[in-house]
């Protein structure tokens, strides 16, 4: 029995009223709720457009299109699998780059493996916790490259007081594990009007005003109940954030001292919203990872590994040359994420924090 879960999305009164209002309405798509939620999602980011779509997957290969890039893209291996099949979706070659102690990829392995055919860049800000976006974005414009951001585990995340997904085009998933929910859904941010135009024909057929068909286009298209829901939980994100945090510190001044745990770190200027709360178990702790997780689920603590096989090894990937990427296959062996979402209390961190001390 799991007591403890690993995320737990919440839905209050307010997301309630807000889906019956839509149901009672009966416009369903395309409506108020999704012009509001654009418009709020990017004034908080700071971005200039922010289009809604149906998922984060969607957000990427929009992008993707959008950008009209062909050729080699440099990402990560040690993240979710839509951030490299987006690239296999649009026809691009994937070319993953090892990560570092923040399990973020490692920005001067990236400028070593910038060659002629590379035409964009797609970093992750994987947990929540920000790459370095501002050197990437600068590397990016010296060699011509798009910038990507998958900020779809890092929604409010910042660099020195700027938002993730303002560095580049920024990609958000709102599944329901996320930082913020919509059930289903995804967004878009950018500066540029023309990318912008783009995604908004790619998600819903093409079309410019009615039935005026301007591109070939898919429908990606998010409902008005996501997006009422989208729009109540935007207002509590920075109150979930604040509460991730706090868990995260707490739990770091408990496991801190723990030998063999290692707390995550964050950058100097980085605001880390812990979309996970991710320990990595070296071999000086007296179990190995996997059998950590079994006696802490055994304990009713839902932890999970994020991510148990690094991309590079599925077969989908296989085709594809890449660099050294023992980092990435080291943190699979050894990362384990503990619960810290905003339902997890202090009774049950204090918990937490003991059962992994008594394993010690
Ligand atoms: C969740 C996630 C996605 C995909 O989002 P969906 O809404 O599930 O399609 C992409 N990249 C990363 C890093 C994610 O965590």
């Amino acid at each position: 029995m799991i007591s403890i879960p690993i995320a737990q999305p919440f839905i209050g009164d307010e997301e309630i009223s807000a889906v019956r209002e839509v149901l009672t309405s009966g416009r369903l798509t395309m409506g108020p709720n999704l012009d509001a939620f654009e418009e709020e999602f990017a004034s908080f980011t700071g971005s200039e457009y922010a289009i809604a779509v149906n998922s984060g997957t969607s957000a990427l290969i929009c992008s993707l299109m959008a950008a009209s890039v062909k050729g080699d893209i440099i990402t990560t291996p040690f993240t979710f699998i839509s951030s490299a099949s987006s690239i296999l979706f649009t026809h691009c070659r994937p070319v993953f780059v090892d990560i570092d102690d923040d399990y973020n990829i490692n920005e001067e392995k990236i400028a070593e493996s910038i060659t002629d055919t590379t035409v964009a860049l797609l970093p992750v800000h994987l947990y929540g916790n920000p790459c370095d976006a501002r050197l990437l974005s600068d590397l990016a414009e010296d060699h011509d490259l798009v910038l990507i951001e998958d900020a779809c585990q890092a929604h409010g995340a910042e660099i020195d007081g700027q938002k993730v997904g303002t560095f580049g085009i920024g990609c958000f998933s709102f599944y329901p594990t996320k930082n913020m929910t919509t059930a289903e859904g995804g967004m878009i941010t950018t500066s540029d009007a023309d990318i912008a135009e783009k995604i908004r024909l790619l998600r819903n057929v093409g079309q410019g005003s009615a039935y005026e068909y301007r591109a070939l286009g898919y429908n990606l298209r998010m409902t008005e109940l996501s997006a009422a829901i989208g729009r109540i939980q935007l207002k509590r994100l920075d109150e979930f954030n604040r509460i991730r945090i706090q868990n995260a510190g707490y739990l770091s001044e408990r496991l801190q001292p723990v030998e063999g745990i290692e707390v995550p770190r964050v950058g100097k200027g980085k605001k880390h919203v812990f979309h996970q709360y991710t320990v990595r178990v070296t071999d000086s702790f007296p179990l190995e990872r996997d059998e950590l997780q079994k006696a802490l689920m055994d304990r009713g603590i839902g932890c999970r590994v994020y991510y148990p096989e690094p991309l590079h090894h599925l077969p989908m990937f296989s085709s594809f040359t890449h660099t050294d990427l023992t980092q990435s296959e080291k943190a699979s062996a050894q990362v384990l994420s503990l619960p810290i979402h905003p339902g997890v209390s202090r009774d049950q961190l204090e918990y937490i924090a003991t059962c992994i001390g008594d394993l010690s």
